[in-house]
Order: C-alpha cells, then structure tokens, then sequence
C-alpha cells in the first residue's frame, strides 16, 4: 500500500465545486483494520447549498435536453474507463474486494452509464391521431436522493444515478459511511461532466441519512441496504409523498433436485454463494439439498473453498478479500456459533484467518435447519449452510418461508422439471442452474415481500425514475 492511498481525502461536490468540511470521519481498511482515509462530515449548511443546488438544476433546461444529457452519460462512462486503475484501488481499499474485482465493478458500472444514455423512455400514442391527438410519456420526478450500502458502493452508486439523470433528474449521492471514498473520488472526477447541481456527493455518518430525507426539496429517494433501513426510508418519504425505490436484503434459497450435477455445477453453485465474500444481496444464501446427497455434495463443495485464497485485495491471485467491517464479521461469527450451538456441524472453515484483518475463511455447514438464525437471517458473508430435505415440497415451503423474496435458484440436470418446480418460488428473480446472473443493466433487479419495493435498471429503472404525462389535445 503507497503512502497517498493510507492517507486518502476527498471532496464531496455541492453545486460543480469541491466542498471540503471542518469535520471528518475515518475510514477503515478492512483488510489491515487501519485508518484508510478520511471522509467529510456534510454540514447542515452544505445541505441547504445541496438542495437549492438541485432545484436550480432540475428547473434549468439542461436535464430536459436529451442529446446533452445522453453525451455527458456517455462521458462519464468514458471517465470511469479512463480512471478504472485509480478507482479500483481506492474501491479496494475501503471495501476490501480483490483488486481484479474492483476493476471489474468500476467496468461493469461504466456499462450501465452507456446503456442510459441510449435508452429512449416509453412513449404510447392514444388512439388514431383523427378526434384527438394524445400521447402518454414520462416527465422527471425532481431532485432525487441516491443512498448506498457498502458492498458494491460504485455499482450501487452509478445503477442509480444513471438511470435518475436520463430520465432529467438531478441527483443527490449519499454513499454508506463504511465506504464513502470511491464514490466521493468518482463524484470529483465526473464534476467536469456535469453542470453544477446534476449530480452532487454528499458525505456523512449514519445521521446525514434521516437529514435528507426529511428535506422537501427531494421527491424521489432510490436506496440500497437493508430492510430496517429501508423501512425509516419508506416513512420519511411517505411525509411528502416522495417516490421510493428500495432495493434491500435478501436470503435467497437454493433448491438442489435430485438429478443435481455436482460436477458441472459444485463450482457456480458455490461462486453463487460466496461471489464478493457472500456480500451481495443476490447470493444464495440457504441451500436445500436432498438427504441422500448431503455429505457428497458437501464434500464437493469444500472442494471448491480448498482452491480459494483469502486474503488482502493487494495479492495477486486472491479471491475472496476480508468481511467489510467489524459489525459485519461479528454478526457472522455470531450466526456461525449459534448454528453449531443447535447442531450443525462446520464441514469446512469456521474460522477467522490469523493476523489483522477481518478475514473468514469460507465456511460450509451441514445439518442446517429453520431456527437457526443462520438459515432464518441474511448472514450476509462467506457461510454456506446446507439444509436437508426429504420431501421437494417442503424445500419448496421453507425456501418460500421467509419474510425475503429477492432472488432464488433451483438446479438440476432435467432443465424443465427444474423450471417446473422454479416456478413455485416466490421472489422477484428465480433463476434456473445458475444464481444471479443475468444481462445487466437491460434486466431488472427487484425484489418482493420485504426485499424491495419497485425496480432499478432497464427501462423499468428508467420508468422508476418518471412520473408519467398525458398530453392530450382536441382537434375537433
Ligand atoms: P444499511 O441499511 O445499514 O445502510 C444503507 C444506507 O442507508 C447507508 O448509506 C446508510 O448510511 C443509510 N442509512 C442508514 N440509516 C438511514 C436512515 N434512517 N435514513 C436514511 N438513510 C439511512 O445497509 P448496509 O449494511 O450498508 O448494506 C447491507 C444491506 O444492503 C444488506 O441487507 C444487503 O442485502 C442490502 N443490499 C441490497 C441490494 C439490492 O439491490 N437489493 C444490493 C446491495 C445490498
């Protein structure tokens, strides 16, 4: 690690310029649980500067132009490209993903600024055009408030703000304090793109939060985390009636059928499970397999984790970093232990690696059931438990049980009897011998029951970021 990158300080942006704070928060590197840098403590009086910012720009014509808008969008892909080295690092750093990661995460969300800048929004005439011409079409919401979790900051950051600003809205970023400095860096790189109060970075601890949603100015809040959260969210916004979009938790069930192809699907099985050391909303989370193939496919499976390497994103070939914060890494522990106290036993792993960092290395349990807080929470890191059933629709009952309904998979090598009993699983994304995957950003992400409300990204994403207009005139 360089010297500059122990120390890294930066701007949030309020109105194009670079806004600095008497007070900071520290930043921690996961992975050496030291200072990685220093984030400003927004003032209360850089939120009124914010907010009169975003008014102005949502009422000047800059956002209603769609060939500008649609070439700073272009640009600002182009300036995440251009700087995937820097930001990868930064994001590293504070998150504590693989560097290769990293990389990929800035690419990926590079990606998904081009494809809102060439998305058209819906447009529907009304009837032949003769009596009456009419046409239903969108129109911008307003200011718009982006909050992110810690996992995927960049990602999360930009599934938001692309779709938002496409669509004629300025937006206001609050990353998570547990990971705010790749977003602060982006938000400086791409000031040059945007006019002054397009798109502003805001930083704080957990208060800056509930301080903007309360504010008038903001008619539509899209957030990331988790359901608690997203539930203070939901109610502040309700205040004003502010739209909302909430992408929150998951604890997305696996279902093996009997026909499960160890071989070819052990491996995207587990990378399902612990992709971003398990800390994506879409992992699977509980895995039901059949009794009769548990300690085989257990045994496959640690397989698997023998081949990972834990360890700092820094190291070549690493490919699971550390958990992403102290809180996190306890709450796991926490979850493991409970599930041995009740009987489960730990088929691999279980253990925090030795030396700084809060890392774990990947854990498979067996003898997993309901009542476990394991099985019944979103443990959110590297813990696969393995949950038997005799009977699929039992599987089928407890996978759909939970208060959660983001994703779920069922895999088997008889495709359409996996489709069949995919089916009867109840979550806003199920997918068949695979777990997560998809054509992002084209595709929506959303979740049902408690995991969210509404959907990001394709031209679902767009709509969620409109309100809708009819245009309606007499020729009679
Ligand atoms: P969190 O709910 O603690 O925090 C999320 C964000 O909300 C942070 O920026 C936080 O500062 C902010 N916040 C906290 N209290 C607030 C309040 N009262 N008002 C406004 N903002 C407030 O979540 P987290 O621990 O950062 O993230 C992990 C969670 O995110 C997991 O549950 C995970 O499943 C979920 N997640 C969901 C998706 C999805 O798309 N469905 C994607 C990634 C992560």
């Amino acid at each position: 690690m360089t010297e500059t990158i122990s120390t890294m300080t930066y701007s949030q942006v309020i109105d194009g310029q670079p806004a600095e704070s008497a007070d900071y928060f520290d930043v921690i590197n996961p992975a050496t649980e030291r200072i990685a840098g220093r984030a400003p403590q927004c003032t209360d009086e850089q939120i009124d500067r914010a907010m009169a910012a975003a008014v102005a720009a949502s009422r000047s014509g800059w956002l209603r132009d769609k060939a500008k808008v649609a070439e700073a969008l272009h640009r600002a892909g182009q300036v995440l490209s251009d700087n995937v080295d820097e930001l990868a690092e930064v994001l590293m750093t504070e998150q504590g993903k693989p560097l290769e990661a990293a990389r990929g995460e800035v690419l990926f969300s590079a990606a998904f600024l081009h494809y809102f800048a060439d998305l058209e929004p819906a447009s529907t005439p009304l009837g032949d055009g003769t009596a009456a011409r009419g046409v239903v079409r969108t129109q911008p919401i307003g200011p718009t408030l982006a909050i992110t979790a810690w996992n995927i900051p960049i990602n999360l950051a930009v599934a938001k703000l692309a779709p938002a600003i496409a669509a004629g809205n300025p937006v206001i970023l609050k990353p998570s304090p547990y990971t705010p400095l790749s977003t602060l860096r982006m938000g400086e790189l791409l000031r040059e793109v945007f006019p002054p109060g397009v798109l502003q970075v805001l930083s704080g601890t957990d208060e800056l939060g509930p301080k903007l949603t309360a504010r008038p100015e903001i008619r539509k809040i899209t957030m990331t985390g988790s359901v608690g959260t997203g539930a203070k969210v939901y109610a502040a916004g309700a205040k004003d009636l502010k739209r909302v979009t909430l992408e929150l938790g998951g604890n997305d069930a696996a279902i093996l059928l009997d026909d499960y192809d160890a071989a070819a699907m052990n491996e995207p099985l587990f990378m399902a499970a612990f992709a971003n050391t398990g800390q994506l909303c879409i992992c699977a989370k509980r895995i039901y397999v059949p009794a009769e193939r548990v300690d085989e496919i257990a045994e496959g499976l640690a397989a698997v984790a023998a081949t990972m390497k834990v360890g700092p994103g820094t190291e070549p070939g690493v490919t699971m970093g550390p958990l992403q914060n102290k809180a996190q890494y306890d709450k796991v522990t926490e979850l493991i232990e409970d599930a041995v106290a009740k009987g489960a036993t730990v088929v691999t792993g279980g253990q925090r690696l030795p030396g700084e960092g809060y890392f774990m290395e990947p854990t498979i349990l067996k003898g997993c059931r309901p009542g476990m807080r394991v099985v019944d929470e979103e443990q959110f890191g590297p813990v696969m438990p393995l949950i038997a059933y005799t009977e699929l629709d039992e599987a089928v009952e407890q996978a759909n049980g939970t208060e959660f309904g983001l994703g779920g998979s069922v895999w088997g090598a008889d495709v359409e009897r996996a489709e069949s009993v995919a089916s009867r699983v109840y979550s806003g994304m199920v997918w068949v011998n695979c777990h997560g995957e998809g054509q992002y950003p084209a595709q929506p992400f959303a979740g049902v029951k408690s995991s969210g409300l509404g959907a990001e990204l394709g031209p679902w994403g767009l709509n969620a970021a409109s309100d809708l207009r009819v245009d309606y005139t007499n020729l009679g």
